[in-house]
């Protein structure tokens, strides 16, 4: 067993929250059993991050400096990361499960040869095989798997894991440029622009709050509420399939097991029941407020803290409160 190497995905310029937490598990893992932690980081600008991944704790940066990988295209990405792994030869590669990374994952495995555990919620190195637990059936259960493959990549959920920063002053670290070349004449597709869905001011994939509506939020009137909620705090919105599909909300704000996973620090379910579709995408929050006006709802079940009632006169009171607080 070698080295370790850890993708860094980048948004805005930022490493990705998700990125900082699989290479936060991958330094623990290392120091337990003395190995390397690298960093690969395919970015236009990718020396102004290697700061950070320093503070995290990887010892040894891969940079591939190209503007090419502003923009999420999946040829360019699957050649940058393909030439990183096949210049590093590492024993794991970690990859947060992102839309990104699930789009070039297929392939990756194929070009590098290598054995793949996604979207996994645990990951260990035991003797000589990489172990993970994968939620599977709605996140009703957990799969263990594990490869003793050469190679091999796990792709790991947001929220599994905490990214800790381990310095405010990076540790030295060696950086290295990875020869890559791509001759963008050869792509098939261009991406021309990112449509942000209105009003989705924060990333719900990234965000630390989520002020998240069900049903019960029912119009026009309580989806203003839940936007004053969101405003005051700073959060991104989501939404349960049944508003999603009702067009209350965009079906960017689906979170379940067929919406976007999420992992904030707190989230606020609001007139959601609490079925396991729903709960697939958000049990791993840290804090769930939970208003609902069924004491019996399944939502109560995952709550740390629950608020029986009318969402229409609790959220009025807890929006201004909060407001005073926080303003
Ligand atoms: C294959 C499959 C995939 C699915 N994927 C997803 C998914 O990704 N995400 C998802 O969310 N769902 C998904 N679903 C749907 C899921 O099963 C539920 O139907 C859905 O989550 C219910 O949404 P809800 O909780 O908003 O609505 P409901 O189940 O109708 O619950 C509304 C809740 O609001 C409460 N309420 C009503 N009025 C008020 C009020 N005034 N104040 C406070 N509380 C109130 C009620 O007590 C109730 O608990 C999927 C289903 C299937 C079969």
């Amino acid at each position: 067993m070698s080295s370790i190497l850890v993708v860094l995905s980048v948004q805005d310029g930022r490493i990705k929250r998700s990125s900082l937490e699989g290479l936060t598990r991958a330094v623990s893992i290392a120091r337990a059993k003395n190995l390397d932690v690298s960093a690969a980081i395919l970015h236009s600008d990718a020396l102004s991050l290697v700061k950070e991944a320093a503070q995290y704790g990887a010892t040894r940066a891969y940079c591939v400096s190209n503007p090419i990988f502003n923009s999420h295209l999946n040829a360019p990405l699957i050649s940058g990361l393909s030439s990183v792994i096949e210049f590093v030869k590492p024993r794991l590669v970690v990859v947060a499960s992102t839309e990104s990374i699930k789009d070039v994952l297929g392939a990756l495995a194929i070009r590098t040869q290598a054995a793949v555990l996604s979207d996994v919620a645990t990951f260990d190195i035991v003797d000589n095989a990489v172990v993970c637990e994968r939620p599977i059936m709605a996140a009703k259960m957990m799969a263990a798997t594990q490869s003793s493959e050469p190679l091999v990549i796990v792709s790991v959920r947001s929220g599994s894991y905490e990214a800790v920063k381990l310095s405010a002053e990076p540790a030295e670290m060696d950086v290295l440029s990875v020869p890559f070349e791509f001759d963008s004449s050869t792509l098939s597709a261009t991406l021309r622009e990112i449509v942000k869905s209105s009003g989705e001011a924060v990333d719900l994939s990234e965000a630390k709050i989520v002020v998240a509506a069900g049903r019960g939020v029912k119009d026009a009137a309580g989806k203003a509420l839940i936007d004053e909620l969101a405003s005051i705090t700073g959060a991104a919105i989501g939404a349960s399939r049944a508003v999603v599909e009702s067009g209350l909300f965009p079906a960017t704000a689906q979170i379940g097991q067929t919406g976007k996973v999420v992992s904030p620090e707190l989230y606020f379910a609001v007139g959601i029941s609490g079925a396991i579709q729903h709960v697939a995408g958000m049990s791993n929050s840290k804090i769930i407020v939970a208003i609902n006006k069924d004491a019996d709802a399944p939502i109560f079940e995952v709550a740390t803290y629950g608020l029986v009632g009318d969402c229409f006169k609790i959220l009025p009171i807890l929006n201004a409160e909060l407001k005073k607080i926080l303003s």
